[in-house]
């Protein structure tokens, strides 16, 4: 059994509201810990434009969807947050004192006196190819969805299917990694970065990654286990290949998920808070960024950072009731230096 990790707030989602929680909390001497589904941090912003120019972040006149994650990182480290990465929180439990258990999908147990949602448009779910008993081989079984951690699939034979930047990016890192990579696409050119599709061909070129296009992974089989994969090309002709593991890359879509049955009063997927401190239905439970709604709500970084301050704020008050908190600017409360 893993250990409870404890802290004062807990925040469910490492989007850029998510992690500018942290320095707002981070100021109140608040300790927070951050889980997200995703195996990194960033939210929208890395899984889907992470090379994106934004252009309303105050005081940047260009930012880098990318860039703007890796600030908010830096600008966090004085507070030391901890992470729990790649582990979807699914549900949680008032305990007797008032304090919560949050519970992911794989067994961390979080304990916390305050929760922060900042969960986005929910958690991303793989887009799954239409493949009978696929399911099957799901669960550590042989067919993956994310690389989590590439060191898994050290010395295996591996099938990448999909055409996309995900699919590329792992064909080129995982070469270096696997016994054997395919990489199957049902067309002929890739949607991903060129440079990388031409990295792909120079892989397959050399020997290093067998190149398989114009074909579908079709079948899965196997005995508990999976282990060969039957790829059809669009001409009908069928091969079967022998796999340790099947890796279908087709894109994430978002999910409100879980949080949608803890009980919070919902909105058109969207959780409805008290815009005095951003508060849910629940005591205690705070929902900040694009997961929330209120009316003139606007989906945007800027504004989840503004909720962030005044969440902080509200769980502080929600925490310590007889303490009373004076606002002071970040200069004289002092960040503590790098
Ligand atoms: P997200 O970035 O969605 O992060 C939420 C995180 O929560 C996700 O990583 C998810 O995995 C995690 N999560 C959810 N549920 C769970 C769970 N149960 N367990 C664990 N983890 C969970 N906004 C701007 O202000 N300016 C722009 O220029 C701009 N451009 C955009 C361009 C595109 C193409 C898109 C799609 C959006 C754009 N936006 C822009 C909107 C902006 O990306 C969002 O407002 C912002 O990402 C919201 O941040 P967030 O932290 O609330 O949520």
């Amino acid at each position: 059994m893993k250990d409870v990790i404890t802290t004062d707030l807990c925040i469910i989602g490492a989007g850029p509201v998510g992690l500018f929680a942290v320095f707002e909390a981070g100021l109140l001497k608040l300790r927070c810990h951050v889980v997200d589904a995703l195996p990194q941090v960033g939210g929208q912003l890395s899984e889907i434009y992470p090379k994106k120019p934004i252009y309303d972040i105050p005081g940047y006149p260009e930012v880098l969807a990318g860039d703007l994650i890796h600030n908010l990182m830096r600008q966090i480290e004085p507070f030391h947050p901890t992470f729990t990465l790649g582990e979807r929180v699914e549900r949680f439990e008032k305990l007797e004192d008032g304090s919560f258990h949050l519970l992911t999908a794989d067994g961390t147990v979080i304990h916390c006196r305050a929760i922060c949602i900042a969960g986005g448009l929910g958690s991303f779910e793989p887009r799954k190819p239409a493949i009978e008993e696929l399911d099957r081989f799901e669960g550590g079984r042989g067919v993956h969805y994310m690389v989590r951690d590439p060191e898994a699939f050290r010395d295996q034979r591996l099938v990448i299917a999909g055409g996309g930047d995900s699919a590329l990016d792992w064909t080129i890192f995982l070469a270096g990694v696997a016994k054997e990579v395919t990489l199957v696409h049902r067309g002929t050119t890739f949607r991903g970065a060129a440079d990388s599709a031409e990295k792909v061909k120079d892989l397959h070129d050399a020997g290093k990654v067998n190149l398989v296009l114009s074909s579908n992974v079709s079948h899965v089989h196997g005995n508990g286990h999976l282990d060969a994969v039957t790829i059809t090309a669009n001409s009908g002709a069928t091969t079967r290949v022998a796999v340790d593991s099947f890796i279908p890359l087709f894109g994430l879509t978002p999910k409100l998920g879980p949080i949608g049955e803890w009980g919070l009063d919902i909105e058109d997927d969207a959780v409805r808070v008290n815009t005095l401190d951003y508060s849910t239905s629940v005591p205690g439970i705070y929902a900040i960024g694009d997961i929330n709604t209120y009316p003139g709500k606007l989906k945007l970084i800027l504004c989840g950072f503004h909720e962030a301050a005044l969440m902080a704020q509200g769980a502080y008050h929600y925490l310590f009731p007889d303490k009373k908190y004076v606002l002071k600017y970040t200069t004289v409360n002092g960040v503590p230096t790098l």
